[in-house]
């Protein structure tokens, strides 16, 4: 216990010092690693419910930062956005996850996840557009996933470059849904190609006769609006059966895969062979 009689900011003045200086120390280490893109991309296969073959895999961002190890891209890419990093940081990873799905067989597509700075950054269409043809992946094979907070600061300009890239003939998966400030409005305003149901809904869905409602009411809402539907965070053949008896038409999870270094995918590629 102190004895001096100091006022308590005395004791915590160190901790948050450390903690500022952590923070620092990141955001220089994240600054490094995107300027020399040190990062990682690993694919997750999405699976059709009914036949099991591939659909897709989505790319996901990993950084294994020097001296530390794995960081969760949700903690160094909120950094990363508040930094005004994500930009360049995004366009790297969606030419890198295009140029590996050049050599995927055509029906196999790439989803990549794309923040709301990015899609709000002037040129973002064009910028889509020539990383597609500078690669050469046709437009239909690559899905932009965007979260529903895009919708949060609802910029009018968000939906105008939406429907660019929709033009253009990329798809665009509505991710998370169900989980943020959900207005089903939006669902109305643009044509989504597809709807990712988000992990939590998946995993409550055997134990809460509610999570298994709205899993339910989800899969429904996208087949009445024609549109795609993955469920996230498959791990148990239990979800995948309730998920199969519901009609949800895709799963992306643990039960199939976890995420894979691009190495593993030619192996996986030759082995599942033209189903
Ligand atoms: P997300 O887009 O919802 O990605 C799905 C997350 O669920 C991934 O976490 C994936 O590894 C994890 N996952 C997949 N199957 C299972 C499962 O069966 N069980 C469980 N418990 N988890 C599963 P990850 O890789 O840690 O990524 C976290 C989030 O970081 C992503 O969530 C996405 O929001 C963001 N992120 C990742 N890569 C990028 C990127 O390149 N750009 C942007 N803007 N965000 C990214
Ligand atoms: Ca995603
Ligand atoms: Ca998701
Ligand atoms: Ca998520």
């Amino acid at each position: 216990a102190r004895r001096d009689g100091g006022q308590s900011v005395c004791f915590y003045e160190p901790r948050l010092r450390l903690l500022v200086e952590e923070q620092r120390s990141l955001l220089a280490d994240l600054r490094r690693a995107v300027a020399r893109h040190a990062f990682g991309v690993e694919y997750q296969p999405i699976v059709d419910t009914q036949t099991l073959a591939l659909r897709g895999f989505e790319a996901l961002l990993r950084w294994h930062r020097p001296g530390y190890g794995p960081v969760p891209p949700d903690r160094f890419i909120r950094v990363a956005e508040e930094a005004g990093l994500i930009c360049e940081l995004g366009a790297w990873v969606l030419e890198q996850a295009c140029r590996e799905a050049v050599s995927w067989p055509s029906r196999v597509r790439v989803a990549v996840n794309v923040s709301v700075s990015q899609l709000e950054s002037p040129g973002f269409a064009r910028q889509v557009a020539s990383i597609l043809s500078k690669v050469g992946l046709e437009p239909s094979r690559l899905e932009l996933e965007i979260t529903e907070s895009i919708f949060m600061d609802a910029n009018a300009s968000s939906f105008g470059v939406l429907e660019s890239l929709r033009e253009l003939g990329v798809g665009i998966a509505l991710d998370d849904f169900g989980c943020g400030f959900s207005s089903l409005g939006f669902l109305r305003g643009f044509s989504f190609s597809k709807l990712k149901m988000d992990t939590t809904f998946v995993r409550e869905m055997g134990i809460d006769r509610r999570a298994h409602a709205v899993v339910s009411a989800i899969v429904n809402l996208a087949a009445e609006l024609g549109v795609a539907v993955t469920a996230e965070g498959v791990e148990t053949p239990q979800q995948l059966s309730i998920l199969r008896q519901m009609g949800c038409t895709q799963a992306q999870g643990f039960l199939f895969s976890r995420p894979m270094q691009p190495a593993a995918i030619p192996p996986l590629l030759d082995q599942i062979g033209g189903e």
